[in-house]
């Protein structure tokens, strides 16, 4: 799998790439990465990318030529990229579009700046728009970064033990049951005494019960969606 990222700040997201699963999956061929900065293909004989809001308004926007000649530049050499805007009007990212993207060829991100992009780039180039949150980020690096991460985990080969995937939280919409490791013992507090006593089908059933629990306690809107998803 291939990402490019469209951003104005590339320094930003190279290190996250330079250690442990990501890097990895680089060394082993699993993904690459690319950078693509819209001001190396801006026409504006001052190299700008920005200009003030038509119509009014606080701040500066992205303007159009820079960020689609990049975009274009892009599709020229990959008829498959599945172009991404980060954006916080966009859909809630989930763990099931992170598993759905994992079989994409070629995934790109672009990433706004400033107070966002010229809406005639996104109509035109947006496959799908996403957002990880209901707040504000200066720019959409951290979004693409996270976006990013997501769905390597879920490329066959990425992870040392791919089932480890099967029993994290969100799978079915169930948190993860809680989870221990040594010591027994820690601060006068035991680890749950069934875990230690290897008969896995308890373990398994007294997990699901306990995911069960976590579920309804923190995320009661997944709750629901598990108990209508039983009267089914
Ligand atoms: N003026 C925009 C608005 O109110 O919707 C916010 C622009 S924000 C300061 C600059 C850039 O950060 C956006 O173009 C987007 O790429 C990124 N961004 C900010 N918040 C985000 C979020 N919650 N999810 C994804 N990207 C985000």
């Amino acid at each position: 799998m291939k990402f490019s990222f469209v951003t104005l700040f590339s320094s930003i997201i190279e290190g996250y790439f330079q250690d442990s699963i990501l890097s990895n999956a680089i060394k082993t061929n699993k993904i690459s990465i690319d950078f693509f900065n819209p001001r190396d293909y801006t026409e504006d004989k001052h190299n700008r990318v920005d200009s003030p809001m038509i119509g009014g308004g606080a701040g500066m926007l992205m303007t159009p030529q820079p960020l689609s000649s990049t975009i274009d530049n892009i599709l020229d050499t990959s008829k498959k990229a599945h172009i991404i805007f980060l954006t916080p009007v966009g859909k809630k990212f989930t763990q099931n579009d992170a598993k759905r993207l994992s079989k994409k060829e070629h995934i790109v991100f672009v990433s706004g700046r400033y107070e966002g992009i010229d809406e005639r780039v996104i109509e035109q180039y947006a496959d799908e728009l996403f957002s990880i949150g209901d707040y504000i980020l200066t720019g959409g690096e951290l979004a693409s970064m996270v976006l990013c991460d997501a769905i390597s985990r879920n490329i066959d080969g990425v992870l040392g033990n791919s089932s480890s995937l099967d029993e994290e939280s969100y799978e079915e919409s169930m948190l993860e049951a809680p989870s221990f490791t040594k010591p027994y013992e820690y601060n006068g507090k035991s680890v749950i005494l069934d875990y230690s006593k290897g008969n896995h089908s308890k373990i398994s059933d007294l997990k699901q019960k306990l995911s069960m629990s976590k579920t309804k306690f923190f995320r009661p809107d997944l709750y629901q969606i598990v108990k209508q998803e039983e009267n089914r």
